[in-house]
């Protein structure tokens, strides 16, 4: 069977930690969209990693981790990313990365850049790894797949057409200048020799491995926000975030996907441009202490640093981003965080023109909408490692209590803090 792991809101919710966690009761673990743009923070016995491409079941001698072909794959940055998670004392894991994976390429990273210095102020805030160069190639069917490195001719043919059509871009829109498709060609060569091993079929294994009753993780990045169909259009990503898209992404057949756990976080945190609606956001000092408060080491990017914009729970976004995951179950993470506060703020519903509405709008509408708050009372203690869910305080399981009604999906398990084990299992009410 095939379960999912995915985020409810705009990433960052924890998922690495959950992943990690489900990864021991798993066969196999999949990425299957995204690049290396976005990274989930593992802490276990090995240390603490960032993982950008890899899947998070590399610590686990008997998981087969796989690339999927809907990822965004830099051959480069893998092949660091297996060195670095080697360098720290994890055994060599079992990978395959697809072979019909696309490549991302040096001018997708530059032509990010570029537009990005482009649009200026209006820029969406891209973390210049060239994803939406990426997806848009792949879709105009430009782009080129990680097979392609096996047959020269076929390769040098893609290659010298796809750089002719950047080229016109790179000189003629933003003044730069061109690259080479020969030389591209010599470094594509020597990659294909790093990533050799690792290549094989991917969907052919899937299939093979649910005949044999594997069980399967679906790794998915960023969160149901940042989908680019059903998120908060154009401040999203350019991969589909959902666990609908595993289906696609990972190559397994939809009805294999039994169970999809959504993650949220007890606050809200988003990445991204400062013009992005983030209706729930807590501003000023209050928001200072939240950030530094968060995550395990204050809510910081994973991948690029940078501080993450935070808010309270929104408790529409979420409803909203578990609905179109298909939410089976909720997991709530970083509840540790917010035994600080007197009173715990909750976002419950949006003020737009004056109607209050508790219905997740589309990004015009969004825009103008303003947080509406209830408050809850806080617990006033520190609930960091706690595993058992009946031992929280009255009012820390009072507000899981109520972010369960108002997002519609059970929540089975509460993070109380970064590690494997700081996790307590809660029995739903919905
Ligand atoms: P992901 O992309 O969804 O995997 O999320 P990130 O890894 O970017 O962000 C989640 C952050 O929260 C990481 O720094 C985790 O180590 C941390 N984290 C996860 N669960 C908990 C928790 O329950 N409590 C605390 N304090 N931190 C957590």
């Amino acid at each position: 069977m095939v379960k999912a792991i995915v985020g409810a809101n705009w990433g960052d919710e924890g998922k690495g930690k959950l992943t990690d966690m489900l990864a021991s009761q798993s066969d196999i673990v999949v990425r299957f969209q995204g690049g290396a743009n976005a990274g989930h923070t593992i802490i276990n016995d090995y240390g603490r990693f960032a993982l950008h491409t890899l899947p998070s079941g590399v610590f686990y001698p008997h998981i087969t981790n796989v690339v999927g072909n809907g990822v965004a794959l830099d051959i480069a940055k893998l092949v660091q990313e297996l060195e670095e998670v080697e360098a720290q004392g994890v055994p060599a894991p079992k990978l395959i990365v697809s072979d019909r994976a696309q490549l991302l390429m040096p001018y997708h990273i530059l032509q990010d850049v570029y537009e990005e210095e482009r649009l200026g102020g209006r820029a969406f805030g891209s973390t210049k790894s060239g994803i939406a160069p990426f997806y848009s190639d792949k879709y105009a069917k430009t782009g080129i797949q990680l097979c392609d490195l096996f047959d020269e001719p076929r390769l040098r043919e893609r290659l010298t057409a796809a750089v002719e059509l950047k080229n016109v871009l790179f000189e003629h829109l933003y003044h730069r200048p061109p690259v080479s498709a020969e030389e591209m060609m010599a470094q594509l060569l020597e990659l294909r020799e790093r990533v050799r091993p690792y290549v094989g079929d991917t969907a052919a294994f899937l299939h093979q491995a649910l005949d044999e009753g594997k069980t399967i993780l679906l790794e998915g990045q960023l969160g149901s926000m940042k989908d680019p169909d059903l998120g908060i259009f154009p401040m999203t990503t350019s991969s589909h975030t959902l666990a609908g898209y595993g289906c696609v992404g990972a190559g397994v057949p939809p009805t294999a996907i039994q169970d999809v756990i959504c993650v949220t976080k007890a606050y809200s945190s988003c990445v991204g441009s400062s013009t992005e609606p983030f209706v729930s956001e807590v501003a000023g000092p209050e928001g200072d202490e939240l950030r530094r408060r968060g995550g395990d080491h204050g809510e910081f990017g994973a991948t690029t640093g940078r501080p993450r914009r935070v808010g309270w729970f929104d408790a529409v976004a979420t409803r909203y981003g578990c609905m179109v995951q298909g939410a089976t179950q909720a997991a709530l993470t970083c509840l540790d965080v917010l035994g600080y506060l007197d009173k715990v703020p909750v976002c419950t519903g949006y003020e737009i023109d004056g109607q209050v509405t508790r219905s997740f709008p589309t990004t015009p509408a969004l825009l103008r909408a303003k947080p509406v708050f209830e408050l809850l009372p806080g617990w006033k203690c520190d609930v960091r490692g706690c595993t058992d869910y009946d031992a929280l305080p009255a009012n820390a399981k009072a507000y899981v209590d109520f972010l369960e009604e108002r997002i519609g999906a059970p929540i089975t398990m509460v993070s109380t803090g970064p590690k494997r084990e700081e996790m307590a299992y809660r029995t739903p009410k919905l």
